[in-house]
Order: structure tokens, then sequence, then C-alpha cells
């Protein structure tokens, strides 16, 4: 990973590549590279020896010109403001792409979660989320899972924010365990939507899926289950990775087999009889389809010229550097842009969310049939867009339909005077 590029940087690049088609008020673009609030702020909590730490924590509340702001919370040591704000706007046009009710947002605290007990996170999350009470809300802000963040620490901000509040509210935060009125379809759901953009990708270029040859960086939550997802309709993984490292083999690989194995040993090295091959040689791996689906800036401009993969689906949030991106334009690589090819996660909470409202259970079916139309729908208005338009590329045309509908919010609902 670079780590060159600013993601927030990146972000207001790419809403003034889009805003470029659009007839909208140089003020209110201005307004959409730019969140309206951060919190900043430090959680002191127990360890378990009796002594105190103080870490670094935000939120950004990026636009709620269309709904509630909307976005996960990531524990990582390389969280920083500035990365906090651009997750929280990629939200603002994830949800507006794929036609969800919701804003942006984004959280995050400064620490690496693997340093810490199960009893020790708890508190520093239950402390997080007393920080939080006062700005999210079911109508206001709605987090949810990130990196290094899952069900059991959405039950614990759910449940401190209930017990502050004094109420029940399980909308106020999305990707819970079932029993705490979580959906079905949450987990599957980001890399879903990335095996579902893949899908719709090749059958656009008249082509198909199956038979593909896929690279998967980063196996979380995304990445393992984009590949198993994937493989399910016809493609073939043969490489992927963590942070440790990563594995190939032109035969395939078994992805829910190495997903076992990472689930085992805590890593995909040494799966089966793969070799191990470095993230950057995975990233430039002569394969018909890469995803990326770890962390930003995984591919800039100097490694972008090396990228053999024709389609480019990105499940991670911002992997490819602004430069990257105009490289890989250059030489004709189709990139599926993160706002629309990882937006099935926001979708599903969002389902989560209305089901939360209506305090009532819907079927992994109904879940996946209702995320595969908005997939499907959202991609189609993106072509439309490129085509009619002549947007540079896909992810232009998302940020222009995305924003397009931010400013429509925005202007119907007037001004102050
Ligand atoms: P995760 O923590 O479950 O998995 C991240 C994976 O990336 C891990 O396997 C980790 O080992 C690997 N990784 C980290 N650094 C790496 C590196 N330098 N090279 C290769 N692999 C590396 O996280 P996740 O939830 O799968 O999220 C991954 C990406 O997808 C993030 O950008 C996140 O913002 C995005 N995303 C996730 C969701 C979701 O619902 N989980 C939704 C939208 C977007």
């Amino acid at each position: 990973m670079s780590g060159e590029a600013n993601p927030f940087e990146s972000l207001q690049e790419q809403v003034d590549d889009a805003a470029a088609y659009l007839d909208a008020d140089a003020g209110v673009i201005e307004r959409l590279k730019n969140p309206e609030r951060v919190l900043e702020t430090n959680l002191t909590f127990e360890r378990d020896d009796g002594s105190l730490e103080t870490v670094r924590a935000y939120r950004s509340q990026f636009n709620g010109d269309r709904g509630p702001y909307k976005g996960g919370i990531r524990y990582h040591p390389g969280v920083t403001r500035d990365e906090v704000k651009a997750l929280s706007g990629w939200m603002v046009y994830k949800c507006a792409v794929v036609d969800v009710p919701y804003g942006g947002g984004k959280g995050g605290i400064v620490i690496d979660p693997t340093d810490y007990s199960e009893s020790e996170l708890e508190r520093l999350t239950r402390s997080f989320a007393k920080e939080l009470r006062p700005m999210i809300g079911e109508d206001i802000d709605i987090p949810a899972p990130d990196v290094n963040t899952g069900q059991r620490e959405m039950n614990w901000i759910k449940d401190t924010y209930e017990t502050l509040e004094n109420t029940t509210a399980p909308g106020v935060i999305t990707g819970k365990a079932l029993d705490s009125g979580g959906s079905e379809g949450r987990v599957e759901a980001t890399g879903r939507s990335t095996a579902l953009a893949a899908r719709e990708t090749f059958d656009w270029l008249d082509d198909s899926i199956e038979g593909k040859t896929v690279a998967v960086q980063g196996y979380g939550n995304a990445g393992s289950v984009a590949a198993a997802l994937i493989e399910d309709l016809g493609g073939r993984v043969v490489a992927v990775s963590d942070s440790s490292g990563g594995v190939h083999d032109p035969d395939g690989i078994d992805a829910r087999d190495a997903k076992a194995h990472k689930q085992t040993t805590g890593t995909v090295s040494g799966y089966g009889s793969t070799e191990p091959l470095t993230n950057e040689e995975l990233l430039t791996l002569d394969v018909d389809l890469l995803v990326p689906a770890a962390l930003e800036n995984a591919i800039d401009a100097d490694l972008a010229p090396d990228v053999r993969a024709d389609v480019i689906v990105e499940a991670a949030n911002g992997p490819l550097t602004p430069d990257a991106d105009a490289v890989l334009t250059d030489r004709g690589v189709r990139v599926v842009p993160d706002i629309f090819a990882n937006a099935g996660g926001v979708t599903v909470s969002y389902f989560e969310w209305v089901q939360n409202r209506q305090r009532f259970h819907w079927t992994e079916t109904r879940v996946n049939e209702e995320l595969e139309r908005v997939i499907t729908e959202a991609f189609d208005g993106i072509v439309d867009a490129h085509e009619s338009y002549d947007t540079p590329n896909l992810r232009t045309a998302a940020y222009v339909v995305a924003i397009e509908r931010v400013v429509d919010a925005y202007e119907q609902a007037g001004n102050w005077p």
C-alpha cells in the first residue's frame, strides 16, 4: 500500500471530476466536498491491569441532505481525521448512487484491536458509544461495522445507547447479530454486491463472468464473500491475500475452503497446494478480474501501469488513487467504483433499519432479491450516465448520478434566509 494519497483529497478530486459534467452552483459543489461536522474525541478506558489508557476517535457527519447520516466505525491504527472525512463522503455518494435514503457518515478509533482483550474492547466501545450518543439516533446518524468491527461491537453500541436513552431503538445501529435485530444476509451483503457488480459488468461488455480468472486482495468480510459468490457465478479464483501475504494457484482456489483455512490459522498463507505471492504480485497478476478488498491506496500511479486485469471491481473503499485511476482509464481497464460495487453493505443495512422500524423480519431470500434489484438498477443508471454524459469511466458516471441526487435534495429543501 503506497499510503501516499490523502483519501480526503482523492474524494474531493472525484467530486470535482463529476461536477464538471453538471450545471450545479459552485457553492453547492463546495458543500458536497466537505463534511458538515467532525467529532474528534479522546476515549479513556480501563485496561485489564487497572491502568487507564486514552485513545483518539472520530465521527464525521458529511452530508444529511438525503436522510440520516450513515456509515461504519473502523478500528485501525491508520485511522486519521482525513481518512474518516473521506470515508464519510464516500458514504454520501454510495447511498445516493444506489438510491438508499441516507446521507453519509463514518467513524473510527485509532487502535490496533489485536492489542486488546475482549473486555478492554467492550469498555472502549461503550466509551465511544457514550460520546456518540448525543449525535446518533434512529433518524439522525446510524453507525455500522467497518474494518475490524462487527456484530459484537454493534451490539455493545446498541446496548449502551438504549440503556442511556432508556428506550429500545434497534435502528440506531446496523450490522447487529440476528437476535439483536440484525438482518438476514447482512454479513454477506458487501461481497454479494461486489459479485453482482462483476457479473453485470461482464454482461455489459457482452461477455460473461463464467470462466473468468479472479484475484482478490484482502480476505476479510468483503473479499472472502465476494470470492465465494464470484465462484458460484462461474468465476475461477486463482489468488487471494491478506495482510500477511497472498497465495496463488492457477488451477483455482476453493474460496470457502481458503476462508476456513484463514479462520483456523489467522491467514490465507499456506493454504492447500498454493504458491505464496506478495500483495504487489497479486495486484499485477494476469487475471481477467481483480477485486481489491483491503484498504485505501492499494494501487497507486507507480503500480497501475503493471496491473494486467481487464476489469477491476472495488470491494474496498478507495483502493485506487486518483492518479492510478487516470492511468487505468487511459489503458482501457474497466474500473467498477467502490461507491457502487460495495454498496450492498449499506443497502442491506438500510433493509435492517427498515425491518427494525417495522418490527418485522424479512427472509434471507427477500433480502437477497431486493439487494439484487437495487444493484442491477443502480448499474443500469451508471451505464446510462456513462453513455449520455460520455464520462471517461464508470466512476465519474457514478458520481454524476449520485451528486445530481444530492444536489436535487439540497435545492428542493431550499435555503434558510
Ligand atoms: P476486514 O477487516 O473483514 O478484512 C480486511 C482484510 O484485508 C483482512 O483480510 C486483512 O488481513 C486484509 N488486509 C489488510 N491490509 C492488507 C494489505 N496491506 N494487503 C492485503 N490485505 C490486507 O474488513 P472488511 O469489512 O472486509 O473491509 C474491507 C474493505 O471493504 C474496507 O475498505 C472497507 O471499508 C470496505 N467495505 C466493507 C464493508 C462491510 O460491510 N464489511 C462495506 C463496504 C465497504
